[in-house]
């Protein structure tokens, strides 16, 4: 039963924009509106405005389910029952075949308290390195290329402010408005300003359409169109030299291997003509001030890593980073995405960004955690090798999910489903009985946003404060305390608060000193100073709005070149499989829809799965809107209906990923790893289709 505490300021579930709102619980039941914060100002998209409805849904979990036997039916019990089941399953696995066959697979939406008590309880209560998240599907591989470039990972390294000020912006595979909404003032603005918007994206996007130049480049391409700006922008004297002789390194290796970027090879390899390549490279070159942000379709490839460093190469050559309304920075999707890879959740690292194979990090977090540094394990498995190697020799055996539906959102979704179903156990804990809930020998039902105190970390570094709003149904317990609560029974309680207050207060002390230093960081800060951007070592200290204006991040200060060599996608069309598939979200949709396909209102909007084909194509193949038409990659099979627009290339085909059952496009997707970030391809693989 929802009890009304107070209408409360708190934030949106879903991305990272993460837009204030107002939660309000009367006898109707709870409601939000938007609120005038600094990232949404007073605008929330259609999933925020129905989000409150998760909150008394029929199909909310409210008491843990558990099976008896494998094929046996998920029952209701107690949360005694269902913890104690977790931990003896655990420990039987441990005695019997080692530590490192337990694992934990976390979620980008969890509170930043969540995914700490997570990590910390991976590594101190498991003792198994193989804990990674569902946000390595999502932006590992521009992490990785900052770290590479600026010594740093954070979204964006500026404020959402400072975008109506860039005089040009090139933006890379994201369809922000139907992505973010509300983020769109910042770009509206730009516009009015007199600014250039250059996007480049397969498709025509509705972000696309309202830009001043469109780039549809072929997908995989990426890093050929960036080294052919480069290419440009070095021959016709748009460089910043001043810039690139005092704060970067490198620059002379990137110029020789651009040199053979020249704009005729640049369009055979694009698809883009030379004349609009030659007009972006202008646009970017003459603007005093530029930004250049991408987003997942050019991070999710094989070869994101080296996308994103090819268009932090141009920044950097053109002098617009490291200085106001100008830099490189990507957009976050998920809620907590930035929040989550900070503090531990990530195989390869602990808290406050520090490296697991580090040994004076290491050293710093055992004795935040008061345990041996050598106890603490090595680097585990990325999210995808995790779930490729479930339940197979030296694999993990015993699972627990948290906040992540990897059955639908996971690429060549169909043996990630076989390999859920091989494991020995699976503890899912979730707001709903999502697709891989319902493998599940015991399912753990979770608090939702307004009903746990907790922070976010938003896309622009900003960390908010999500108040208590409202209180659980009665039964629902919180992440962290289904946490310390199985903590306790593997022995370890004493060191596992359940109090988001007390977790966050070890995270400060925990990434005190590291890159996303929080040690300044208060509740009470947070809700006065409407989000305190890290770093912020000291109470006394404003947070960092804006990084790299005085140095990069790196040893010696500078931004470093990295030169990238265009390389085609993993699997490129063939007689068998004659066309491009592209991924990608809607509007009404977020993630693998686990919440919004429960939300009428949404589901109303976009009923089910469809995939975009240009009319010129379909008559190729007798298909007609609406047709139901198969979809057939070297992973799998989906169907899903048909829907024709002259938006899309030729050559592409475009399904959205928010569906489960065979309308999943996961089924289909490819899990070739970028060699660094182990980001999967998901915006690249080859398909053939027919009418069904
Ligand atoms: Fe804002 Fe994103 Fe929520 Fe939409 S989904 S209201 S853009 S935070």
């Amino acid at each position: 039963m929802l009890e009304l505490v107070a209408s409360t300021a708190t934030h949106c579930p879903y991305c990272a924009l993460q837009c204030g709102m107002e939660l309000t619980v009367d006898a109707r039941g709870p409601t939000v509106a938007p609120r005038d914060f600094p990232t949404n100002r007073g605008g929330l998209c259609q999933k925020g405005w129905t989000s409150a409805s998760l909150l008394a849904h029929p199909e909310r979990l409210t008491t843990p389910l558990m099976r008896d036997r494998k094929g046996g039916e998920l029952r209701p019990v107690s949360w005694e029952i269902a913890l104690e089941r977790i931990a003896h399953e655990i420990r039987a696995a441990q005695e019997r075949y080692g530590r490192d066959t337990v694992g934990i697979f976390g979620g980008g939406g969890l509170t930043n308290e969540t995914a700490y008590l997570l990590g910390k309880f991976a590594r101190v209560a498991l003792r198994t390195p193989h804990i990674d998240y569902n946000g390595r599907f999502c932006m590992s591989s521009a992490a990785a290329a900052s770290i590479k470039a600026f010594g740093v990972d954070r979204g964006l390294p500026f404020p959402l402010d400072d975008i109506p000020g860039a005089e040009s912006i090139l933006l890379i595979g994201s369809n922000v408005v139907e992505t973010m909404p509300p983020v769109m003032q910042y770009f509206d603005e730009q516009r009015r300003r007199g600014g250039n918007l250059i996007v480049v994206d397969p498709r025509a996007t509705r972000t696309a359409q309202g830009a001043t130049l469109h780039l549809q480049l072929t997908p995989g391409s990426d890093a050929a169109l960036a080294n052919g700006l480069l290419h440009i922008a070095i021959r016709d004297g748009l460089i910043d030299h001043d810039f690139i002789a005092a704060r970067t390194s490198g620059f002379a290796e990137v110029r020789r291997l651009v040199a053979s970027y020249w704009p005729e090879r640049v369009e055979r390899l694009t698809g883009v003509p030379a004349q609009q390549i030659e007009a972006a490279a202008h646009m970017l070159g003459a603007a005093r001030t530029a930004m250049i942000l991408t987003a997942r379709g050019t991070e999710q490839q094989s070869s994101g890593v080296d996308n994103v460093l090819a268009f932090i190469n141009l920044a950097l050559a053109l002098g617009k980073a490291g200085r106001p309304h100008c830099g490189y920075g990507c957009l976050t999707g998920q809620g907590n995405g930035q929040g989550g890879r900070e503090h531990g959740q990530k195989a390869d690292q602990l808290p406050g960004y520090r490296k697991i194979d580090n040994p004076a990090h290491r050293a710093h977090i055992a004795q935040i955690w008061n345990v041996d540094a050598a106890s603490l394990p090595g680097p585990g498995r990325s999210a995808y090798e995790l779930l490729d190697t479930l339940g197979a020799a030296g694999g993990v055996r015993t699972l627990l999910v948290m906040g992540s539906n990897p059955a639908v959102s996971a690429p060549r979704a169909g043996h990630v489903r076989d390999r859920l179903a091989a494991l020995d156990f699976l503890a899912v804990a979730d707001l709903f009985l999502s697709e891989t809930a319902q493998l599940a020998d015991v399912v753990l039902p979770s608090t939702q946003w307004a009903e746990e105190e907790g922070t976010m970390t938003n896309l622009e570094g900003r960390v908010l404060l999500r108040q208590r709003a409202c209180d659980p149904p009665p039964g629902v317990w919180s992440d962290t305390r289904n946490i310390a609560g199985l903590a306790e029974r593997l022995g370890e309680g004493q060191r596992f608060p359940a109090e988001p207050r007390a977790i966050f207060e070890e995270l400060r002390r925990a990434s005190a000193g590291g890159i996303a230093d929080y040690a300044g960081i208060t509740y009470e800060r947070i809700a006065a100073e409407d989000g305190v951007f890290w770093p912020c070592p000291d109470e006394q200290h404003p947070g960092t709005r804006r990084l790299f204006l005085d140095r990069f991040a790196t040893d010696d200060g500078r931004a470093r070149f990295l030169p990238v060599q265009h390389r085609p996608a993993a699997e490129e069309p063939d007689n068998d499989y004659p066309f491009y598939l592209t991924t990608g979200r809607v509007m009404a949709h977020y993630q693998s829809g686990t919440q919004t396909r429960r939300v009428k209102e949404l589901r109303d909007a976009v009923p089910q799965a469809f995939v975009e084909i240009h009319p010129a194509l379909a008559r190729r193949y007798g298909i007609s809107d609406n047709d139901t038409v198969r979809l057939t990659t070297r992973r799998g099979i989906a169907s899903v209906v048909a829907r024709l627009t002259t938006t899309i290339r030729l050559d592409t085909v475009f399904v959205p990923f928010h569906w489960g059952g065979e309308a999943c496009v996961n089924l289909l997707t490819n899990p070739a790893l970028d060699p660094i970030s182990k980001m999967p391809e998901f915006k690249v693989c080859a398909v053939r289709m027919e009418k069904v």
